[in-house]
């Protein structure tokens, strides 16, 4: 029976990931064995009845034997283990949620709903690592990939509204903190029902004390936003920005001919539900019952939402989306600058579609393969 190394799986991507194994049942067929770095020895997950003790994840020469490895664990274990396990000879699957491998040239990005056919050449071609893509990329592909396979799209602007989880666990409870100072200091106003400015000033005066909770973000989320996510690079983009167009390209498969596409990435104070508004040059004007059709039709979890403020309102918000696989898309209008313009606005669970269900996918397709 081959066997499974999992590691990395009580994090959130990790516990998002374990979660939707065991409702699709996917713990069959193969021998699992679960990895900590920090726990080794202690009990881990229970899996259809079976209780697993954990092995230590910093040792590699415990993952020789391993058919495939899927991490969830994070770039600094894959930066340390990664490259001990080749360099012993080690010829498995290397599946994972980390940045690290992704750009490398004997990696793909993987999210098969979109490029099914690059992971089967990849697979036939002898390719070995397999590595989920930035969550924010793979849910404008999810969304938007009818218009790419049409040959439609001549180049993508996305403005992002990016969740706190996005950032990690610690800054999903920073924020409801901060939600909670904001709330707990003007309770008494509302209560009062003092008048509007007076409740303003609280919750300015909140967010501005220098006693307001920001050890994670920095500076305060919640009744504000930041318009800045990760490191930046040297041409004025945050790096979250750079993958748009790098990462796109390579889970297109075009990474000889590009498609531009750029942006403005956002954290707003939602806790797992990426959004983007989108403005696509199409490369001809299409008509829009066209361009519906061919979002509706590329994949099963994206869907259009009528452009009326019910359907919008109730529909496309991270509130109604998160905890599911579904991808809304709505706004989808021609715009006044033109008929080859079209706008467009997207929301999509990013521990889902944006980080854990990629990989979940991978490793039944890799397991499949090598059967
Ligand atoms: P995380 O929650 O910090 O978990 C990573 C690991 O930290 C755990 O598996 C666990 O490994 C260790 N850990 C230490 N203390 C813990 C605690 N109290 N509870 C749970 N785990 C603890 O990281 P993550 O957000 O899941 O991200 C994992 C990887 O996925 C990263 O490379 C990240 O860049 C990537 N990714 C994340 C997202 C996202 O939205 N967060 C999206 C796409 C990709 P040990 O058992 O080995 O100690």
């Amino acid at each position: 029976m081959k066997k499974v190394g999992i590691i990395g799986w009580r994090g959130m991507v990790g516990s998002v990931l374990m979660d939707r194994m065991r409702e699709e049942d996917d713990f069959q067929g193969f021998e699992p064995l679960f990895f900590s770095t920090s726990q080794a020895g202690q009990d881990g997950p229970e899996v259809n009845g079976t209780s697993y003790q954990l092995l230590d994840g910093l040792d590699a020469s415990l993952m020789l034997d391993l058919d495939v490895i899927l991490s969830c664990q994070g770039g600094g274990f894959t930066s340390e283990i990664y490259p001990q396990l080749r360099d012993n000879g080690w010829h498995g699957y290397w599946i994972d949620a980390a940045s690290t491998l992704r750009m490398e040239s004997d990696a793909l990005i993987v999210l098969d709903p979109v490029n099914r056919n690059i992971i089967e050449q990849g697979l036939s071609s002898g390719i070995k690592n397999y590595i989920g893509g930035n969550c924010t990329v793979s849910l404008m592909l999810m969304a938007l990939a009818g218009l790419f396979e049409k040959g439609w799209v001549e180049w993508v602007s996305s403005q992002t509204y990016q969740a706190a989880s996005g950032a990690g666990a610690k800054y999903m409870i920073e924020l409801i903190e901060q939600m909670r100072l904001v709330g707990e200091n003007c309770q008494n106003l509302l209560d009062d029902n003092e008048h509007i400015l007076a409740i303003d000033k609280n919750v300015t005066d909140t967010i501005r004390s220098h006693r307001f909770l920001t050890n994670q973000f920095g500076v305060p989320l919640a009744a504000s936003l930041i318009p800045w996510i990760d490191r930046a690079m040297e041409n004025g983009q945050t790096r979250e920005e750079w993958k748009g167009i790098s990462e796109t390209n390579k889970i297109l498969g075009r990474e000889d001919n590009p498609i531009p596409i750029d942006g403005c990435c956002v954290r707003i104070g939602s806790m797992r539900c990426h959004s983007q508004a989108f403005t696509i040059k199409l490369n001809q004007d299409i008509p829009l019952a066209d361009i519906e059709a061919a979002i509706a039709e590329q994949n099963k979890w994206a869907y259009l939402v009528a452009n009326n403020k019910e359907a919008t309102i109730n529909e496309l918000t991270p509130a109604r989306v998160t905890g599911t696989l579904d991808i809304p898309v709505g706004r989808v209008r021609k715009m006044n600058l033109g008929d080859e313009y079209l706008s467009a606005f997207s929301v999509g669970d990013q521990l889902l579609w944006g980080a854990a269900e990629p990989v979940r996918r991978m490793l039944k397709i890799v397991l499949e393969y090598i059967d």
